[in-house]
């Protein structure tokens, strides 16, 4: 189903990995709104807190809205705005399971919801909320970046902790820590399997 054969409300869910253009993609969809007079709000998870105050969405007629920082659904949900016609998430995939329920009253309201996430985490699973709003999403676009090492479409985050692939057992989450993100296939995805996690698999 296509956006544009959409009448009412209805969810929209932004897929991929890190570098993707996830958020570029979400400000694009924003920015149209905008340009066609519907009144838009954008939330965007706390955690990923270095952008807070500077992301901001201008439109060529000078309009521009800000993200507001949450870091739950129960914060979306106490801050929407009753006449916003568009509501855009970013960085769902930091969010609790109940945006999949905010997501769904806000789309029966006849509300359009824009969600844009991380699918899978640095070891290859499903992500937090993700696999949930993937499912009642009306319409999925699933975006690829590009493997840092070997140049096919990359599906994967890799997570390098100081400068080598993470354990599997490490927290998906690490706030401040010296981890960094690149882009990898399916091929070039590195986990380093412990003890643990070699018994859970039996492998
Ligand atoms: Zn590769």
């Amino acid at each position: 189903m296509s956006i544009l054969q959409l009448t009412g409300g209805w969810i929209e869910v932004i897929a991929g990995v890190m570098f993707s253009g996830k958020s570029e993609e979400l400000m694009r969809r924003v920015r149209r709104a905008m340009i066609a007079r519907k009144r838009v709000q954008v939330f965007k998870s706390h955690l990923d807190d270095r952008y807070a105050g500077l992301f901001a969405v201008s439109s060529h007629d000078g309009r521009s809205v800000e993200a507001i920082p949450v870091d739950s659904s129960a914060q979306i949900a106490a801050r929407i705005d009753p006449m916003a016609h568009v509501i855009a998430i970013d960085e769902a995939q930091f969010l609790d399971e109940g945006i999949g329920n905010v997501a769904t009253s806000l789309a029966v309201r006849g509300r359009r919801v824009i969600l844009a996430g991380t699918d899978t985490d640095f070891r290859g699973e499903p992500f937090g909320p993700m696999p949930r709003l993937l499912a009642i999403a009306e319409v999925v676009d699933k975006l690829h970046a590009i493997c840092v090492l070997c140049g096919a479409p990359a599906c994967r985050n890799q997570r390098l902790i100081f400068g080598e692939p993470a354990a599997w057992d490490s927290p998906v989450i690490m706030v401040g820590a010296k981890d960094t993100y690149e882009a990898r296939c399916r091929a070039c995805h590195v986990v380093v399997r412990g003890n643990a996690a070699q018994a859970g698999l039996g492998i």
